[in-house]
């Protein structure tokens, strides 16, 4: 009797000698910090770091060997899953969004000073002739193969890889049986469960501040939850003056100039890291009354705006937004 019963607690709980406890693991990635964070029965940074290893080997721009780097170079036209994966939500976001999301800015990036090439002279003349190679339609897919109307087209994935990676990770993990896990990278936040308290975690939204160098984190709002996946994108961090002009590194590249609105930082929750990362640089572009809109009318998607009126910073929020800051 006494055997069945140990037996029976072998089976229902097989990790019995690797008691699960909280680990927390960082460091940097692609230009950004990682803070990783989760519950399980080993250390799993090596585990992470090779997923890490090869999601950049597929988007990273700095990275010349990626299969991105390898497209913008032509001297490839093959993709991998994470390519794929990120080129069909970035076309959805690109219909949803009017244009005001999309992958193909890269020469107008570069250009401006913001990309991966140094920045060039800017006259009206070189916007026009960059936004002949802008524009997703320009691309497509062929099977596997990426294809480009002009070998000038780039593409510049920054706006929604590091969400995706978050989601990478976080599969990653839960792929290790853990159930428990908060993934940081660069302030797009994937998490699920609960934190070593056993309470629910908590994220914040950052006040926007004039900040180049990343430091400063006063925290305007905490959201804690069980189950989510936000990213923000902001002006604050990225952007120079140039003779007295403000240029952010967000381009509409409808006009192929940086935008110039009153949106500091654009916060938004969907059902995915990369969805959320893609929309929030999306809603940037648009402005906050478009921004609004279109976060409004998608399903499960909220979103968090704060923008500058007068002297003062202002907010805007979906209804859902509303109900998880409590507002
Ligand atoms: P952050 O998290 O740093 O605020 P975002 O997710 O908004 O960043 O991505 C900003 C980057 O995306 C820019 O540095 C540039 O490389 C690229 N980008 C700029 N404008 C657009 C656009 N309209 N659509 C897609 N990507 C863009
Ligand atoms: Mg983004």
């Amino acid at each position: 009797m006494f055997a069945a019963v140990a037996a029976f607690f072998l089976w229902a709980y097989p990790d019995h000698e690797q008691e699960d406890r909280y680990y927390s693991n960082q460091g940097h990635i692609f230009g950004t910090y990682y803070n990783i964070r989760y519950c399980a029965g080993k250390d799993l940074e090596k585990g992470i770091l090779k997923t890490l290893k090869e999601f950049d080997n597929s988007l990273s721009t700095f990275n010349q060997k990626s299969t991105l780097s390898l497209i913008n170079q032509n001297k490839s036209e093959s993709t991998d899953k994470y390519f794929r994966q990120m080129y069909s939500k970035a076309q959805q976001v690109w219909q949803l969004s009017d244009g005001a999301f999309d992958i193909t800015v890269a020469p107008l990036v570069n250009a401006w000073g913001f990309g991966f090439k140094n920045k060039e002279e800017v006259t009206a003349g070189l916007i026009d002739s960059l936004l002949q190679y802008v524009g997703m339609p320009k691309t497509s897919m062929e099977g596997e193969l990426l294809k480009k109307t002009d070998p000038r087209i780039m593409l510049d994935a920054s706006a929604i890889a590091k969400g995706q990676a978050c989601d990478v990770v976080a599969e990653y993990l839960r792929k290790q049986g853990c159930k428990n896990l908060l993934v940081d990278i660069g302030g797009e936040v994937v998490l699920q469960g609960v934190n070593e308290k056993g309470e629910p975690w908590r994220v914040g939204i950052t006040k926007p501040q004039d900040d180049l160098t990343g430091t400063h984190n006063e925290i305007q709002e905490i959201i804690s939850s069980t189950s989510l996946s936000m990213a923000t994108s902001g002006n604050y961090r990225q952007f120079y003056f140039d003779n007295g002009v403000r240029r952010s590194h967000t381009i509409d590249p409808r006009t192929g100039y940086p935008v110039n609105h009153s949106l500091l930082s654009a916060t938004v929750i969907a059902e995915n890291c990369m969805t959320a990362d893609a929309l929030a640089t999306a809603c940037m572009v648009l402005g906050k009354d478009s921004a609004l809109s279109m976060i409004s009318a998608l399903p499960g998607t909220d979103c968090y705006l704060i923008y500058s009126s007068g002297d003062s910073i202002a907010i805007l929020m979906t209804e859902g937004m509303k109900a998880l800051t409590g507002k």
